[in-house]
């Protein structure tokens, strides 16, 4: 079964009790919470006056993954470089003596811009792609969402330290990701380092060096002196060419969104690694559950382009909302593809939090249930307020609640009125939501229904903290 009858009755403008109606007289009894199979439901709506077309994931997926590129159509693309390493060993200082090497000279027009990646120029001309968060948790972050936008590791290693637990972690994602490593010994300026000693500890967790007869570049470098950053980069574009990377840009774009951001002047703002094709100034792509028309495309210098073609990392603005890091981004053929899309997929994303809820969610009688049985050892909450000093009142009264078998949690305390993602969340743990002279919008309230979240509605403070006591208690009477 596909869809509710809510959703569908939603999805129609229509009153559910109408759509509740129309399937009695098709023979289905179905009450408005439950589901039904896509052909009751695309009898439902042509009767309904609805020009019905389905949208299924692999309709989505083959529609946006697109044609498979000819060998013909691609072309050399410029290597995307992750680098890892231990805390301290100099991930940031590399980064940061690399880009000034860059020599394309768009320093003349704009100022070096933080936007998760850049791109630079060696004097061979040849550009590479650094991925700027160091750390690992962007790199496992995005594999986790399947996204893959490294094309090799630059394992950095100080040589005064040598392979240490992180240096053993990134050691783990380089080979879990399946992309090949070169390690940049760091600190040689450093006295009486021991590169052999580094080597042997690589070699113990199975990086053969060259030197030691592997096929693992090593290059020694000095981050803060700047020694050997012509090697290092060397090392990278050799490595890009055995990889033998390569992309269309004569196609519609993909990619990955490797940050983003709301930006008070700006809105939505998104830094993307295109991957394939080119992204022009006006494409409406979509981006995980948001779309938009490409307002603006700006480098990592600041400098707005008209376009950006396979392994570009560049920022976008224009989007509806800010799509999660990892998630894929392509350009579409027009808004009602956008549309259908990003429907698709915000709608996917809801049935994927009803599913992990699951199990654990209840309305306030299965809560109430578990809590009598003892099942049950907390009552968490969601609180919504009209003012900062209510929320706040209420934050503390209610988490003095706790007792020794039940405890009270306090989600989340804000002001303003109930939203959708109030209700995301009130599900995703099992929380009770209280409203505090505030309504809950209409999206929030359908959901909430949907969802089995019970919203309650109070004006008086201590009318909040009597009913959640019962409910620790195990005795509150459910509003019916
Ligand atoms: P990260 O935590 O891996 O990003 O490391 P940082 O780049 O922040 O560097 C940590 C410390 O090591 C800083 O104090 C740097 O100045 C220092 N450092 C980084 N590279 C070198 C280097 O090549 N030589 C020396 N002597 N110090 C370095």
């Amino acid at each position: 079964d596909v869809i509710t009858v809510q959703e569908l009755a939603n999805r129609m403008a229509a009153r559910a009790g109408e759509v509740v109606k129309a399937l009695f007289r098709m023979g289905v009894m179905a009450t408005i919470t439950q589901s039904i199979d896509a052909d009751t439901a695309e009898l439902v709506a042509t009767e309904f006056g609805h020009r019905v077309r389905r949208i299924s994931e692999s309709d989505v997926e083959q529609g946006l993954e697109g044609e498979a590129d000819t060998e013909e159509a691609l072309e050399p693309r410029p290597p995307v470089v992750t680098i890892m390493g231990h805390v301290d060993h100099g991930k940031t200082s590399l980064l940061d003596a690399l880009r000034k090497t860059d020599v394309a000279g768009r320093e003349a027009g704009g100022i070096t811009q933080h936007i998760g990646a850049y791109m630079i120029q060696i004097p061979s001309g040849d550009r590479v792609t650094f991925i700027d968060t160091p750390g690992h948790e962007a790199f496992t972050s995005m594999r986790a969402r399947g996204a893959s936008v490294t094309d090799m590791v630059v394992l950095v290693v100080a040589a005064d330290d040598g392979v240490m637990p992180q240096t053993i972690e990134a050691i783990r994602h380089a080979r879990a990701a399946a992309v090949p490593m070169i390690v940049a010994v760091n600190k040689i300026d450093k006295q009486g380092v021991n590169l052999d000693r580094v080597r042997q500890e690589l070699l113990q967790h199975e990086v053969v060096v060259e030197s030691l007869g592997g096929d693992v570049q090593e290059i020694q470098v000095s981050a803060t002196k700047g020694t050997n950053l012509d090697k290092l980069l060397e090392a990278i574009i050799l490595q890009a060419e055995i990889l033998d990377l390569k992309a269309n840009p004569n196609r519609a774009a993909e990619g990955t969104v490797l940050e983003s951001k709301l930006d008070k002047g700006r809105g939505p703002v998104a830094t993307v690694l295109v991957q394939k094709g080119t992204l022009n100034q006006g494409d409406i792509v979509v981006a995980g559950a948001e779309w938009g028309r490409v307002r603006a495309i700006i480098d990592d210098m600041g400098i707005p382009l008209t376009g950006a073609e396979p392994s570009e990392p560049v920022e976008i603005l224009g989007l509806s909302g800010v799509p999660g890091a990892g998630e894929t981004f392509v350009a579409v053929e027009d808004e009602t593809r956008a549309r259908e899309i990003t429907e698709f997929r915000q709608r996917k994303a809801r049935e994927k939090v009803t599913a992990a809820a699951g199990a654990a969610r209840g309305t306030l009688n299965d809560m109430l249930a578990r809590i009598q049985a003892g099942e049950q050892k907390e009552v968490a909450v969601v609180v919504k307020a009209d003012v900062q000093g209510s929320s706040e009142a209420l934050g503390v009264t209610l988490g003095k609640l706790s007792r020794d078998e039940v405890k009270v949690r306090v989600l989340h305390s804000a002001v303003g009125q109930i939203t959708e993602s109030d209700i995301q969340l009130a599900k995703a743990s099992n929380a009770v939501v209280v409203a505090f002279n505030v309504r809950a919008t209409v999206q929030a309230r359908e959901l909430a229904v949907r969802d089995g979240v019970e919203i309650r509605y109070y004006s008086i403070i201590y009318e909040v903290a009597d009913d959640i006591e019962k409910l620790v208690r195990g005795k509150l009477a459910p509003i019916q």
